[in-house]
């Protein structure tokens, strides 16, 4: 290391939901507990676990009120239920998620295949969820998804996602997450972004979520820490992707990124040789390889065999 950072920085880990989501192997609630208690050993303290979504659309997705039925608790660990509208935010309150994550798309198109709503009509549900949210004493965040891109409609402009954060925070969302669900941003952008978000809502917590699809999560994960940004989403191994996004793979990967951040001094409270033992798990319940990097190439520096 020849820099010392001194800051940390929050890894959400989001392999559980939208890492699986995308597989064709689906794992059973028994090997998604199970994944989820090697995050956990591994260091994990936010943890993306279940969607409350049309389990007809998401299939990987139906044992959301199992899973999170069974996850450990009074270990610290706060688990995020992803919700696409009013009725998701209430059954991912029903199945006791700590964290409420609203979904807004910041393209039309996007939206309406995603989950068949726009951004406004998004933002309606958001106003309806918000007061339960509250009322059960849950945390409450809005990810706004294709916030670099859209997979139809091009590019999103940038004042369409401040506009939309602006709106998602006055609703009583306290953290804004910019998701490159399409993996189309490039680091400059991600900077400018943070700053126009900043700008719009000046109080939110601001999280990233970036796809490794064009090779450039790393980058973009850099300029998100640069321009201020503590808080990133990642999956274990690198998988993942959108089912509602053609071509979409997978998420940075948590051990790569926290390789990275570990390298430059920054804490991230994850252990990496407890990442890679579980990508490697993962590996063998998908039966394929993951994309991520640091199991092939292992941890530097190297340990001494006997250490
Ligand atoms: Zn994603």
């Amino acid at each position: 290391m020849t820099h010392t950072a001194t800051r940390n920085i929050e890894i959400v880990e989001v392999g559980p939901r939208d890492g699986l989501q995308n597989e064709s192997t689906f794992l059973s609630t028994e090997q998604k507990l199970d994944f989820i208690n090697r995050l956990i050993a591994a260091g994990a303290r936010r943890i993306e676990a279940a969607s409350f979504v049309n389990p007809k659309r998401v299939p990987q997705m139906a044992d959301s009120a199992a899973v999170m039925a069974a996850v450990p608790r009074g270990n610290g660990v706060s688990f995020i239920g992803l919700a696409l509208n009013a009725r998701g935010a209430e059954r991912a309150i029903a199945a006791g998620c700590d964290e409420v994550n609203f979904v807004i798309c910041a393209s039309r198109e996007f939206g309406i295949r995603n989950q068949g709503a726009t951004a406004e009509e998004s933002l309606a549900e958001l106003r309806r969820a918000a007061p339960m949210v509250a009322d059960a004493k849950r945390a409450l965040s809005a990810t706004i998804s294709v916030a670099f891109g859209c997979p139809f409609e091009g590019e999103v402009a940038q004042s369409t996602v401040a506009d939309i954060a602006a709106a998602a925070f006055a609703l009583g969302a306290q953290e804004i997450a910019l998701g490159d669900t399409i993996g189309v941003a490039d680091p400059w952008t991600v900077r400018a972004r943070i700053h126009a978000v900043r700008a719009a809502a000046p109080d939110s917590l601001l999280r990233l979520h970036f796809h490794n699809t064009r090779a450039s999560a790393l980058a973009n994960a850099f300029a998100a820490i640069e321009a201020g940004a503590n808080i990133l989403d990642s999956s274990c191994g690198g998988i993942g992707g959108c089912p509602f996004a053609p071509k979409a793979t997978g998420n940075v990967a948590s051990e790569d990124l926290v390789f990275m951040l570990h390298r430059a001094g920054f804490e991230t409270g994850l252990s990496l040789d407890a990442l890679i033992a579980t990508a490697h798990w993962l590996e063998g319940a998908l039966g394929h390889p993951v994309p991520a990097a640091l199991g092939k190439a292992g941890i530097f520096p190297y340990k001494r065999p006997d250490a």
